[in-house]
């Protein structure tokens, strides 16, 4: 496929957004399970910590930049990434052109309210857009028996799943092998944004790589999980470091 640059023992692959898509077709083209990460700085930082963890990203068919942290660490590590890709730009990218491809999509996690908003405003603006079924992210044993039944018999070619890290990829990897769906997709918090619940960084902060910032104003609980940043950029600079 396409090259990966390594980063804390993390493999990301080095595609733009729209090689990412064309991967993601050539994923469905071939009618056999795949599993897509979008990584951002907090998922290289545990991974880095955690080999279960590494080997899954590692394992994984296509791993993208999410955050401006992990393109900002490839860059000083010499070894350039496009650009970033990530999982949001990646979901309305899928569902622009799933029309066209007559692509089948379910959507999993979120809280009940929050999905079916996000499901009312994609169809709004993707109306071809075909969206076979959907189920909120908080479900016992016995609704997953129904869930995974529901995914079964709908075939969907893209399973996007929006339950967080790490529990969306554990999810995945766990229900791959008997669902089978083409593109299995970890989405994070994506639903909370395509519902209108939480709002995205102005473009001026995303091109200026502070989406991380904006996220915290919103989100102030996040600041644990956002000390991995810092500790991230240090271990990537102390590999450098090792490195020369
Ligand atoms: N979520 C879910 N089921 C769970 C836990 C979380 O569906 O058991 C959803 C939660 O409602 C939210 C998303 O997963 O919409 C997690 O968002 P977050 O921003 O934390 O994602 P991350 O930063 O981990 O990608």
């Amino acid at each position: 496929m396409c090259e990966q640059v390594t980063i804390l023992g993390t493999n990301v692959h080095s595609v733009s957004q729209q090689e990412a898509l064309e991967i993601i077709a050539e994923f469905i083209a071939s009618g056999k399970p795949h599993h897509i990460i979008t990584a951002n700085a907090e998922i290289v930082y545990q991974a880095y910590h955690d080999q279960t963890r590494r080997q899954i990203i590692n394992n994984a068919d296509l791993v993208t930049a999410d955050g401006a942290g992990v393109v900002w660490a490839a860059n000083y590590l010499g070894q350039p990434l496009p650009e970033r890709v990530t999982g949001i730009d990646l979901f309305h990218a899928i569902c622009r052109i799933a029309g066209e491809k007559q692509w089948k999509i379910y959507i999993l996690g979120a809280k009940q309210e929050i999905i079916e908003q996000a499901v009312q405003n994609l169809q709004t603006q993707y109306p071809h857009c075909s969206i076979v079924g959907y189920h909120n992210g908080y479900f016992d044993q016995q609704e997953e028996e129904a869930i995974l039944n529901d995914i079964k018999k709908k075939q969907p070619d893209v399973l996007l799943v929006a339950m967080g890290v790490p529990k969306q990829d554990d999810w995945i990897i766990t229900h791959q092998k008997i669902l089978q769906v083409p593109v299995a997709m970890g989405v994070g918090g994506c639903l909370d944004v395509i519902s209108g619940k939480l709002k995205r960084a102005p473009q001026w902060m995303q091109k200026m790589s502070l989406e991380w910032l904006y996220r915290l104003i919103l989100q102030p609980s996040r600041i644990g999980r956002m000390m991995a940043l810092p500790k991230f950029m240090l271990a990537v600079h102390q590999m450098r470091k090792k490195k020369r």
